[in-house]
């Protein structure tokens, strides 16, 4: 099976391909098929703003086509920055000037209060328009400083286990994150559908 990856974020395209190919679900990339393509996110939840990606590259292309709606959610500052966590400092702005930013308004948090949560939503549109959602949730901390040099975004100040995400091997963040625990849901959901 192909299915065109909503995204035009590189991290998560990494991703997808990472953890459907034991599956046998091949990944097409979004700007190999529609690369003028750019979905307004105006929605108020990761749900929302999934089906809507899913649903623009499903509507222009007849083809069976996945999106993740994602983010990091901070429990000291009421669950900021969520569904605006690309948006946050401004979409443009780099991720150690956005994690800067969060580790300054995390100051005087101390380490039991950093308690956070990567939540990744799925939506998967079939070519017939038949559309099956996922969700997961990785829980962990906000560290005090950024560590690592692998993963994507938010990745160096993410930790689970005393580590942060951008130290972990793919394998090793692909087996405990949202994204690894939604995708794996949406993959065994198909095998059902399919059977
Ligand atoms: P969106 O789903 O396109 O709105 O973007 C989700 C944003 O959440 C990403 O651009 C990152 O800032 C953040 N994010 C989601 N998943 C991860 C992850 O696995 N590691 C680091 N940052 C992530």
């Amino acid at each position: 099976m192909n299915v065109i990856a909503a995204t035009g974020n590189a991290g998560k395209l990494r991703e997808f391909a990472r953890i459907f190919a034991p599956f046998g679900i091949e990944v097409t990339a979004q700007k190999d098929v529609l690369p003028e393509l750019s979905v307004e996110e105006n929605g108020t939840s990761f749900a929302e703003n999934a089906f809507l990606k899913a649903d623009a590259v499903h509507r222009l292309t007849g083809r069976a086509a996945v999106a993740d709606d994602s983010g990091l959610c901070i429990d000291a500052l009421e669950g900021a920055p969520g569904v605006y966590s690309a948006r946050y400092c401004g979409e443009d702005t780099s991720y150690s000037v956005k994690m800067q930013h969060l580790l300054e308004e995390l100051r005087d948090v101390p380490e039991k209060e950093r308690t956070a949560r990567f939540v990744s939503h799925i939506c998967f549109i079939d070519e017939g328009g038949s559309q099956i959602d996922a969700k997961g949730v990785c829980e962990g901390l906000i560290g005090f400083k950024p560590c690592g040099n692998g993963g994507f975004g938010y990745d160096p100040l993410f930790m689970i286990n005393g580590k942060t995400f951008a130290e972990l091997s793919d394998s090793e963040k692909d087996a405990c994150s949202h994204r690894g625990k939604a995708l794996r849901i949406l993959a065994e959901k198909l095998e059902q559908h399919h059977r």
